[in-house]
């Protein structure tokens, strides 16, 4: 299960933190500024998740390296094309005579097409842009029990969305008669290499796998999408309805409210009404609207998300 937390505070830009259930790391999406991310969630994060480089969603990237630098792990960097240089050029802005080359690598993981993904490797002092592979994929990120995918949606220049899926998992129900141990993993190895033959000791008994496999099920992974500024156009809501079909949770970018549709056509955002019927026609169960624009106040607001939530439950 992933677990969400927005760090920026109503007047601030957007960032929002990901814990994975029984992971070590965190996961950062966004770089806009946030208050009330911490120091020790920085230095336990392994994966930074940008959508573009407009200035609301990139201005706090210089605190998050200031706070990285020294870790002597490699971090993960995904975004659109050019974010490598971008990053780069960052990093190149400040002197790094006094730092190990081995302190930090940042590993870059440029989304050019929908299918095809750059990685770059960054280290001090001189971050150098290394290119290490190109590969034709949608995967950004992996790790165990999960990955995260992305689409490369319009905003006048590209901005990518992510959709975090842990891998299904196969679960075993036990009772009173029967108690776990090692033979729980071996029958769910043998179910996964589709071993039915295969002998498992339970105590004292010795079974067939396929006559166990009745105990064993298949639970779905938990999802989660972020899906930050893009233009309400048919072609965008396409590919939001195709990559985050029946997602559990997907946060969206709603920048203007719906009187002001006309500006959101303008720049390429979205509107209450938009981003709350194209979470309905995805089938998301619990979608959490993000992002306003700072000429609203509290109470606009309030009504932003009431018109968001009333295109949704139509
Ligand atoms: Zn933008
Ligand atoms: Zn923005």
């Amino acid at each position: 299960m992933f677990k969400t937390y927005i760090k920026s505070r109503p007047n601030e830009d957007i960032s929002i933190l990901v814990k994975p259930n029984n992971h070590s790391w965190n996961y950062l999406c966004e770089c806009g500024e946030a208050s009330d991310l911490t120091v020790k969630e920085i230095q336990n994060c392994n994966a930074i998740f940008i959508s573009h480089t407009h200035i609301d969603h990139f201005v706090n990237f210089d605190a998050i390296v200031r706070h990285q630098i020294g870790m002597e792990r490699p971090i993960t960097i995904c975004g659109p094309i050019h974010i490598a240089k971008q990053v780069q050029n960052r990093l190149l802005s400040y002197s790094w005579n006094l730092i190990e080359e081995n302190s930090i690598c940042y590993v870059i993981k440029e989304m050019i097409s929908d299918n095809e993904i750059v990685t770059y490797q960054l280290k001090p002092p001189l971050w150098d842009l290394q290119t290490i592979s190109k590969e034709n994929s949608n995967v950004l990120f992996h790790e165990d029990k999960f990955q995260v995918t992305g689409i490369l949606l319009d905003h006048k220049i590209p901005t990518l969305s992510y959709l975090f899926k842990e891998y299904p998992q196969t679960k075993i129900l036990l009772n009173k008669e029967l108690k776990g141990g090692i033979w729980v993993k071996e029958l769910k190895e043998a179910f996964a290499l589709n071993n039915h033959n295969k002998e498992i000791q339970v105590d004292s008994n010795i079974f067939k796998a396929t006559d166990l496999f009745h105990l064993l099920h298949i639970q779905e992974g938990d999802s989660l999408g972020i899906i930050m500024d893009h233009g309400a156009f048919t072609e965008n809501h396409d590919k939001i309805k195709n990559h985050f079909n029946s997602a559990n949770k997907v946060f969206i970018e709603c920048f203007y409210k719906n009187k002001d549709a006309e500006f959101a056509k303008l720049n390429y955002h979205s509107f209450a009404k938009e981003s709350g019927s194209i979470m309905k026609k995805a089938n998301v169960k619990d979608p959490i609207p993000v992002h306003f624009s700072r000429k609203y106040n509290e109470d606009e607001i309030e009504d932003l998300v009431a018109e968001f939530f009333q295109a949704y439950n139509r």
